[in-house]
């Protein structure tokens, strides 16, 4: 492979163009209908992609998990032919899913660039494994994991691993959101904090967002994308259909190659980093400033707790529950009533208070156990 170094923050990250020895911006494209249905289709919505995007990835599900039987199933080995054909005509490379080791198998005779494994997949471990196994034949195939469909962490990192352990070298992983119990404007809502704790456990697997499967229409695609590239994300993948009105599974999410191209246009594209010196000065001065908040911000929360080992010793002497609701209430509400007043999000003040007062009643319940006496108060 011809080694291309792109800068990057991150020191071992393998950017995707590497994986092929192609010096392509970001963010690198993944684009292609839901399901490849006719070679007519497949091929016209590959030649208005290359037109405009010649460093794309072609991607055309084969073989479509449905959650009831009788829905189109995908073209299946038939359409292996017709992503050949796009790549032989339009130079496109090509990529589609894989559940089995036997869609492994025909993807790599038909000699398919890439392979994804589905959000229903991810979620079952021995599919995963199964998978696993079966690309130790073919360790170099590069392949994107998909998180799973539940909102699990482990079970997507838990993919990861069995990947890496089997020895595959190319590996990458898309954010397409998590099932909701609750409608809400997403068709699967995303999970930005999720893919933080993603990126720090993987630092040197290389995340994308496929909006498409996250927004479940045109009109959520440019925001959900700018998010993600504005966290960093390195690709997109991007549902992309010559008719979507017509398409035979995900109509509703999919978008032209045209109006792809405008959505790509509108975004704000940012580099992980700079080597400009003055921005990089102003920015360190900032994060030093950061920094020292930090330091005070923890110093206060100590602060804060040594009170708390107090009123558990106290409280434990007067034999009154370290729990008690009301108080409980009374803090969130005045403290979402300030916060908000200052200017940050309900959710924030919610979460930051939920973690402080679980904090508290840790450290209530460590004095207590340890005896601390009310006037001494700090364990
Ligand atoms: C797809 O990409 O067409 C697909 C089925 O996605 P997911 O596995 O994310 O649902
Ligand atoms: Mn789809």
């Amino acid at each position: 492979m011809n080694d291309i170094k792109i800068e990057s923050e991150h020191a071992v990250i393998s950017p995707l163009h590497q994986w092929w020895g192609v010096d392509a911006a970001r963010p690198w494209l993944v684009a292609g209908p839901c399901s490849a249905e006719t070679a007519e289709q497949v091929m016209e919505t590959a030649r208005g992609i290359a037109s405009w995007a010649p460093h794309a990835l072609f991607r055309a599900g084969l073989w479509k998990p449905r959650t009831r039987p009788g829905s189109f199933e995908g073209v299946g080995n038939a359409g292996l032919s017709w992503l050949k054909e796009v790549k032989a005509q339009t130079g496109l490379r090509t990529a589609t899913e894989v559940a089995t080791p036997d869609h492994l198998e025909a993807c790599v005779n038909a000699g398919i660039d890439l392979v994804w494994i589905g959000a229903r997949t991810v979620a079952n471990p021995f599919s995963v494994q199964a998978l696993a196994d079966a690309l130790r034949e073919v360790p170099h195939m590069p392949v994107l994991v998909k998180n799973p469909i539940n909102l699990d962490l482990e079970l997507w990192t838990g993919a990861l691993e069995r990947l890496q352990q089997a020895g595959i070298t190319r590996l990458g992983a898309i954010h397409r959101g998590f099932h909701a119990l609750n409608p809400n404007e997403y068709r699967n809502v995303p999970h930005w904090d999720l893919v933080i704790q993603f990126r720090t456990r993987f630092p040197e697997v290389p995340l994308l967002c496929d909006p498409s499967h996250i927004s479940g229409s045109p009109n959520l695609l440019p925001q959900v994308a700018q998010k993600a590239l504005d966290l960093d994300a390195v690709g997109l993948m991007i549902e992309t259909h010559i008719n979507p009105l017509n398409a035979w599974s995900d109509a509703a999410q999919q978008v032209t190659p045209e109006h792809l191209k405008r959505i790509l246009e509108a975004l704000h594209i940012s580099k992980p980093n700079s080597e400009n010196p003055v921005f990089r000065d102003k920015l360190e001065a900032l994060r030093k400033e950061i920094d020292g908040l930090d330091a005070e911000l923890l110093n206060v929360l100590a602060r804060r707790m040594s009170i708390s080992r107090k009123i558990g010793a106290y409280k434990e002497a007067h034999h009154i529950t370290i729990f008690q609701l009301e108080r409980w209430m009374q803090v969130l509400r005045d403290q979402k009533q300030w916060g908000m007043l200052a200017g940050f999000s309900e959710e924030f003040i919610q979460r930051f208070y939920e973690a402080v007062h679980q904090e508290s009643i840790r450290v209530q319940t460590e004095a207590q156990n340890r005896k601390i006496s009310p006037e001494e108060g700090k364990g």
